[in-house]
């Protein structure tokens, strides 16, 4: 009895033994992870300003901000036509910023007027369903206003941490597939010129105003008010399929695609060297109207910090990378047949980048047709560890034809590969960039695709063009309307002049 009483012990001795050697290794790096991680950034000096590149960091002769007038259209006409009168007797140029999290100066003149649009926020809806709102209202606002009206955004970043004018201004996207960029949600805006006039710009009214100022990057005015068409708020079920990634075009086209119910979908891919961009974890958020219509209210999103730990464990770690998918495959396991509104999944905030003075994350995103996608992958198996890329997340979403803009990238139906670097910063973390970034873009053009543009300017003026052969009718066009070159930027005197 003794003899045995003691075999039982020893088991559970052996077990419990085991059962704490797999969990300390997750536990000692999540701690170790959670001790470097705390922020050693510093914020940009007085008179200078930066991006979300933390990169750029850049004298400025003044910003200015609009808050204080944040409801008052007029006085920001006023204040704005006085501004422009200003650039122009001091020969000063505008940049026009909302966020900053474009990643190439692209809101940033050297010697410039900075102009910040965040506090120019206020928002209407109206009963047909079109929001007006300021271009400086952030998503995260924008949201919290739609939510107890029952409505919520159409198209969107996969975040909330963007403002609505730099949102159209790059015609971004997100996890609407079926669905082309945002543009395609403008009804009209109001564009305040570089001749001190306001004009509303919308399909029948300054048409090619319209084309040019969404998806313009700020080169053709301040987009002062949006009027956003917005949808219902909807109650959302997430089923989860993994796949190895080369199947995901046609898996993804039946299960997301060509499915009526599924109204939002991404894919994300395994980013650990040993099953490096092999498999892909799609999440496809299915229709799901609860039987009295009542929606899970919004709520701060819920365990930031270990999610935050989690993501920057993954850093120069093959063991956080690993750690995080398998995380993600079996967690992600109990999300599946959970309920989401709509809103609470467009809130998400940017709370993962690099808060360290030594490293930055870059965001690169690349489009390609469906039919290409594996070529390209294969290209990036290859591309990304010859330039020691350390590729910390890959999503795939779908984008179909945008038929709105003058720079388009959409212009047919395409998936877009979203990644995560992280980088050093020093000249030597920059120059690898710059490399690798060059031959990623060669070969998207080779898979009849192209880069999107708010990110770092690292293409060559040749790459810029083949990508976007309408560029230089483009930047014409900004000369027409703007023949001072009062509004200019980063991205402009890079590929622009
Ligand atoms: C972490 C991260 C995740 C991202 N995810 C996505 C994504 O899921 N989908 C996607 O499509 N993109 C994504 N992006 C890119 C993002 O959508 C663009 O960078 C967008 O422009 C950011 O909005 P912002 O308010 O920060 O714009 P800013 O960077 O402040 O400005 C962007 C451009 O718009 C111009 N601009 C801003 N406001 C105005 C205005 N009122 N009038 C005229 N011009 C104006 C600026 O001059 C600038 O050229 C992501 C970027 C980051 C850093």
């Amino acid at each position: 009895m003794r003899r045995r009483r003691r075999l039982v012990l020893w088991i559970m001795l052996v077990v419990i033994a085991a059962l704490v050697a797999v969990a300390a290794r997750p536990a000692v790096h999540l701690i170790k992870t959670a001790y470097r991680d705390r922020p050693t950034m510093v914020p940009p000096p007085a008179g200078t300003v930066d991006d979300a590149s933390r990169l750029n960091q850049t004298d400025v002769a003044q910003i200015v901000t609009l808050a204080d007038v944040a409801g008052d259209t007029f006085a920001a006409q006023r204040e704005l036509a006085a501004l422009i009168g200003k650039a122009r007797r001091e020969g000063l140029r505008i940049s026009i910023a909302g966020a900053r999290h474009t990643m190439g100066g692209h809101t940033i003149y050297p010697g410039g007027i900075a102009l910040d649009m965040r506090g120019f926020n206020a928002m209407q809806l109206d009963d047909s369903g079109i929001l007006r709102v300021g271009a400086g209202a952030m998503w995260s606002e924008v949201i919290e206003y739609l939510d107890p009206r029952g409505f919520s955004v159409a198209i969107m970043q996969s975040n909330n941490a963007f403002t609505v004018g730099g949102s159209v201004s790059a015609n971004c996207h997100g996890w609407q597939h079926n669905r082309p960029p945002i543009a395609s949600t403008v009804e009209a805006f109001l564009l305040l010129k570089a001749d001190g006039t306001t004009v509303r710009c919308s399909r029948e009214k300054n048409a090619e105003l319209f084309s040019l100022a969404l998806g313009g990057y700020g080169l053709f005015g301040v987009i002062l008010e949006v009027e956003l068409r917005v949808v219902p708020n909807e109650r959302y079920r997430v089923d989860r399929h993994v796949m190895p990634a080369d199947a995901f075009p046609a898996q993804f086209a039946s299960i997301a695609v060509g499915a009526a119910d599924a109204a939002m979908a991404f894919g994300r891919l395994s980013v650990a060297a040993d099953a490096f961009l092999e498999h892909a974890i799609t999440s496809v958020f299915v229709r799901d109207p609860a039987g009295d219509g009542a929606l899970p209210p919004l709520h701060e999103p819920g365990l930031r910090s270990l999610t935050r730990t989690v993501f920057r464990g993954s850093v120069g770690s093959e063991y956080g990378k690993k750690l995080r998918w398998d995380l993600e495959k079996t967690f992600g396991q109990h999300l599946a047949g959970r309920h989401f509104s709509r809103n609470q999944l467009l809130n998400e905030p940017v709370d993962y980048l690099s808060r360290s003075d030594a490293t930055t994350d870059i965001v690169h995103e690349y489009f390609v047709p469906p039919e290409q996608f594996t070529s390209f992958l294969e290209q990036l198996r290859r591309i990304i560890p010859e330039h020691g890329g350390d590729l910390l997340n890959a999503t795939v979403r779908h984008v179909l034809a945008d038929d709105d803009t003058f720079l388009r990238y959409a212009d047919r139906e395409l998936l877009a590969i979203v990644m995560l670097f992280s980088q050093e910063r020093t000249p030597e973390g920059e120059a690898a960039m710059e490399a690798m970034t060059r031959d990623l873009i060669d070969a998207s053009l080779a898979c009849e695709g192209r880069y999107y543009l708010p990110y770092r300017l690292h293409a060559m003026p040749e790459q810029f063009h083949a990508a976007y052969p309408q560029a230089r009718a483009f930047f014409e066009l900004k000369r027409k309307h703007d023949p001072d070159e009062i509004f200019q930027n980063r991205f402009y005197t890079t590929y622009g002049r």
